[in-house]
């Protein structure tokens, strides 16, 4: 199994944990690779996993390259799907076999469900995931399945909203001078934006940024000082949250080095103009710290 090496973190000691102890040989590719992905394939290699945009850096990756190589070796390719979701990216229709959504971020969309789905064109590949699935007791309660279908109902106007409001508060974040790398695809000039374009329907309302002091704690007095978003690592919800991502731990991907510590913001659906005056509101208060932290660190060196 390939996995691209900014993989979601679960997934990646997923892999790493617990299928190389069922047998499964593990590798890591660059999620930019693209067709490339054909040097990375060995004799047995079965499946190819990809997530577009990746986990936390946000890289978009050109999946149907990745797919035509895939399919004329006679290998699966599996796609975590869930930062943009079948409305904002068509994965089975991009040539991916199995794409991978965690309902519990924007099919939920409240912060209260839990649940995953896998979707696939092929009859006889649902038939065996539907078996596995109840071997191995993954199953889920009516009242969870109720809080999903509740959920579709409104995702296409939540999502629609919440990217919305996403792709403006990216855009004022990029001009802030105390802001040194974002992410956010849907942005133009972001690293992926012409993948985005071509391949995307709709954003996601989830993006990333590093501060230009680059140290943890400024980081976490920034996410300390903001009032509306709070603290929270899952996205997708109506209530705007914000994680931090120190990235230098052995299970985080090689991608961090560069960027010192990434603040994460999941955009909901307050409204833009609250949530951009709470994030000027939080660089007004850390910025005598930050000016400090800045002195101290050009003393030391
Ligand atoms: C959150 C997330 C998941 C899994 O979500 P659960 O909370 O376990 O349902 C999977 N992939 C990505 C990219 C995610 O962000």
């Amino acid at each position: 199994m390939l996995l691209p090496d900014n993989v979601y973190g679960p997934t990646r000691g997923n892999a790493t944990e617990l299928l190389v102890r069922a047998g499964v040989e593990v590798s890591f590719y660059d999620p930019l690779t693209g067709a490339g992905i054909e040097q990375a394939i060995r004799p047995n290699t079965r499946l190819v996993w990809c997530e577009s945009p990746g986990s936390i850096t946000l890289e978009v990756q050109d999946v149907p390259a990745i797919a035509q190589v895939c399919r004329a070796r006679g290998v699966l390719v599996a796609m975590d799907n869930t930062w943009a979701s079948p409305l904002g990216f068509a994965a089975l229709a991009h040539g991916v076999d199995l794409s991978v959504q965690a309902l519990t971020k924007h099919v939920g969309g409240h912060s209260d469900l839990l649940m995953g789905s896998v979707a696939t064109n092929d009859a006889a590949m649902y038939e065996r995931l539907r078996r596995t699935a109840n071997l191995q007791g993954a199953n889920v309660s009516p009242d969870d399945c109720a809080m999903a279908i509740r959920g579709l109902a409104t995702m296409s106007l939540r999502l629609e909203a919440q990217s919305h409001s996403a792709l403006q508060i990216a855009r004022w974040l990029r001009a802030h001078p105390r802001v040194s790398w974002l992410a956010f695809p849907p942005l133009a000039g972001d690293a992926g934006h012409s993948l985005w374009h071509r391949d995307f329907s709709g954003g996601g309302c989830v993006l990333s940024f590093s501060l230009a002091s680059a140290d943890w704690d400024s980081a976490c007095d920034f996410a300390d000082s903001l009032r509306v978003f709070q603290l929270g690592a899952s996205f997708g919800g109506v209530n705007s949250l914000v994680a931090i991502y120190r990235g230098t731990g052995p299970r985080d991907h090689p991608r961090f080095a560069q960027l010192g510590p990434v603040l994460r913001l999941s955009v909901g659906l307050e409204r833009t103009e609250d949530l951009i005056a709470d994030l000027a509101g939080a660089f007004d208060a850390t910025r005598e710290a930050d000016i400090e932290r800045g002195q101290h660190a050009a003393q030391q060196t």
